[in-house]
């Protein structure tokens, strides 16, 4: 995907395009920012950019015979280097860059290599890259990837091109995913306010099992006044996916109703795609019973994190959230 078709990430993508404008490419850089903002897929674009037969504008073109290679990773200059395993160990780098980095491109202008997760880099293995980073041979550009930028050591970190990367604006990615889903305004907000702004974790969460999963959490949610809550307990326990998800669009639900019931805006909800249930369920809820949920869900997730027995732990929420503002 060639820089034009990334949404967000305005700050990266001038930077980088500025560079190529200049030909004053960096021979190392440190894509930082969390998980799902886009650091890979730009990583790739800039590896198309510098190797792309067609580019315009100091863009790939996206089409040509290379850029669609790097796209599928088979070009044989972009290289990804990933854990063996648990890290990215000393062989990794001595095989795959200081072998192969002394030589020419074989058919693209440069050779590319991907560090992804450089955390990930074992002690011997992040000295080993050092040297390299000391005397970068030409034509090569490396692109270390992490969510933890403090975990790599201080004279790596020193040698790179370090570029942040933020969480894409709630608009921005709800139009982004509108048109690409080709789905409902709505659900695209949903998407973009439940994926915190993360592109790769929104496009995760419109998967038809997780709508399926989002549907039947909100769904015993919704009927936690006529069910009894043993039977709230059993049914979310009895959903085949993991518990962390489970709580967090519960979450979610009841943060909505009290955005609602304290007179929040639409622009506010979530769950958007949920608005008229949440209306009728709000006519039947008050700020202080809500409160008191909330922070019920938000205990079971802190609970979870201390291997507390699940079934347990379920029924102890939902028995609070059936009878919430009564004395534990
Ligand atoms: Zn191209």
């Amino acid at each position: 995907m060639p820089f034009h078709n990334i949404r967000g990430q305005q700050h990266a993508l001038e930077y980088l395009r500025r560079s190529l404008q200049n030909q004053r490419i960096a021979h190392a850089f440190l894509f930082t920012g969390p998980e799902g903002v886009g650091k890979r897929t730009t990583a790739l674009a800039l590896a198309q950019a510098l190797n792309c037969q067609e580019t315009e504008n100091q863009d790939a073109c996206g089409l040509c015979n290379t850029c669609r290679r790097i796209e599928k990773g088979v070009h044989p200059d972009v290289h990804e280097i990933v854990p063996d395993g648990q890290s990215i160990k000393i062989e990794q780098i001595r095989d795959s860059i200081h072998r192969e980095a002394m030589l020419k491109p074989l058919e693209g202008k440069n050779k590319i290599y991907l560090l992804d997760p450089a955390d990930a880099l074992t002690l011997e293995a992040a000295n080993s890259l050092l040297k390299l980073l000391e005397e970068p041979p030409a034509k090569v550009v490396l692109i270390l990837i992490t969510t933890q930028p403090f975990a790599l050591l201080t004279t790596i970190r020193s040698r790179c091109q370090e570029i942040r990367f933020q969480a894409v604006a709630r608009q921005v990615l709800a139009q982004w995913l509108e048109a690409r889903l080709s789905c409902t305004q709505a659900q695209a907000v949903t998407l973009a306010m439940l994926s915190g702004g993360r592109p790769a974790e929104a496009l995760r969460l419109a998967d038809e099992e997780q709508k399926a999963l989002r549907a039947q959490v909100l769904q015993i949610a919704q009927k936690t006044k006529e069910l009894e809550w043993e039977v709230c307990a059993q049914q979310v326990g009895e959903l085949r996916a993991e518990l962390p998800e489970i709580l967090m669009f519960l979450l979610t639900w009841y943060r909505d109703l009290l955005v609602l019931v304290q007179g929040g805006e639409k622009a506010l909800i979530i769950n958007q795609d949920y608005w008229e249930a949440l209306q009728q369920a709000a006519v039947r809820e008050t700020a202080e019973g809500l409160q008191e949920k909330y922070r019920s869900v938000l205990q079971a997730v802190e609970q979870l994190k201390r291997n507390i027995n699940v079934q347990l732990l379920l029924e102890n929420l939902f028995s609070r959230l059936a009878n919430p503002l009564q004395a534990i």
